[in-house]
């Protein structure tokens, strides 16, 4: 069975917005005058990823295929691979000190509100207009220092 441009074509906008819309690239079919070319776009200024150039259409359509039903060219790929955010715990490494979406230090504190032991501060980022709330809990609680001569530090 013949496939055509516009098969080909559907299939891509199938997977960008089914298995592939919570990636950082989508996939990208063009028709040149030697044949297809399949590659992978990202949505950041990553370079394109060509998969298969000048390939027919039969060979485009299984190309399409291997991103969307074997896990081979996502072992390939994964190392580029970007979450849009970065997981919890990377963050809370960073101390809070950087941007959740694009890991700039350009942040801008905002205001603080409180409830049962928990803080909540709100954040945006100068770079990237992310804004989020920094989780602070509770830990416990410190005296302070007494000095030989009675005065707390
Ligand atoms: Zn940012």
């Amino acid at each position: 069975m013949k496939v055509t441009e516009k098969q080909l074509k559907a299939r891509c906008t199938d997977l960008n917005l089914g298995p592939l819309k919570d990636t950082a690239f989508g996939l990208k079919i063009e028709r040149t005058s030697r044949g297809y070319t399949c590659s992978l776009v990202y949505r950041d200024s990553t370079p394109p990823e060509i998969l298969i150039a000048d390939a027919s259409a039969s060979e485009a359509d299984a190309c399409i295929s291997g991103v969307a039903t074997t896990s081979t060219v996502y072992k390939a790929i994964q190392g580029t691979i970007k979450p849009e955010f970065v997981p919890q715990e990377v963050f809370v490494k960073q101390h809070g000190e950087r941007c959740p979406k694009c890991g700039s230090r350009d942040i801008n504190p905002g205001h603080i509100t409180s409830a049962k032991g928990e803080l909540e501060q709100w954040h945006t980022c100068g770079r990237c207009a992310t804004a989020w709330h920094n989780l602070y809990r509770l830990t416990g609680y410190e005296l302070p220092v007494v000095m030989e001569d009675g005065a707390a530090s």
